[in-house]
């Protein structure tokens, strides 16, 4: 399938699925180094996102479309830390895909500008336990796939890949942005909510397109 405007639609249906389904995953994750919010506060918001999108007189033009309605949608649904930085990085990746097709430079650019976007909200950098930590090798992985010359589903599946592998390795990881600092040390052992989110969502985003 190519990543196109269908793609971006299926990947916001699947990332609504998959946020459901790993709900309770997502809070009791949260709730051994946070607040237990996380899977509510995201489930709310992708719901929110997949009602918005069954109301459109019309389909989207443009992938962007599709990334803005969910941007304003998370901004608003989702409360805590998650709502602005993946409102900020959904934004950011509308903006840089003002198109209806998407070739592998194309989702690179993608992705590279919604780890930009957590990263000037959240102002974590990698190793601080966050969901950088998946987005920022999720990045890279996307660079080295279509340096390479891969599709992007391609791409999307280095990058969902990297994600995953990221998320994983947050777990001996001392928090050191977020709520999850309070805990300092307390924290290690754990996998960080937001990159296990992260990586489910980058994880649809690959099988939408394959
Ligand atoms: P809150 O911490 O306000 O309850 P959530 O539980 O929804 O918000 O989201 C927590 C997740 O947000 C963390 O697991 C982490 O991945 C991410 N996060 C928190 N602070 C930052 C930050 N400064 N930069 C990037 N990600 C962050
Ligand atoms: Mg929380």
């Amino acid at each position: 399938m190519s990543v196109d405007v269908a793609w971006a639609v299926e990947w916001v249906r699947r990332s609504a699925q998959t946020i459901a389904e790993h709900r309770e995953e997502l809070i009791e994750l949260d709730r051994l180094i946070g607040d237990g919010d996380h899977g509510e506060n995201l489930d709310r918001g992708f719901r929110a996102v997949v009602a918005k999108l069954d109301a459109l007189d019309e389909p989207p033009a443009q992938i962007g479309d599709v990334l803005k309605l969910v941007a304003t949608t998370l901004m608003s649904t989702v409360g805590g830390a998650a709502g602005p930085l993946y409102g900020t990085a959904y934004l950011r990746a509308a903006k840089a895909t003002a198109t209806d097709e998407l070739d592998s430079a194309g989702v690179v650019a993608l992705v590279e500008a919604a780890l930009d976007g957590i990263v000037a909200r959240g102002k974590a950098t990698t190793g601080e336990k966050t969901m950088v930590d998946a987005w920022s090798p999720a990045a890279e992985a996307a660079v080295h796939a279509a340096d390479a010359g891969g599709s992007p589903a391609d791409v999307l599946a280095a990058a969902a890949q990297a994600a995953a592998e990221g998320a994983q390795a947050t777990i001996p990881l001392a928090a050191t942005k977020g709520r999850a600092s309070y805990l300092g040390e307390r924290s290690m052992g754990h996998l960080d909510p937001g990159a296990r989110s992260t990586e489910l969502l980058l994880a649809e985003a690959a099988a939408a397109a394959a």
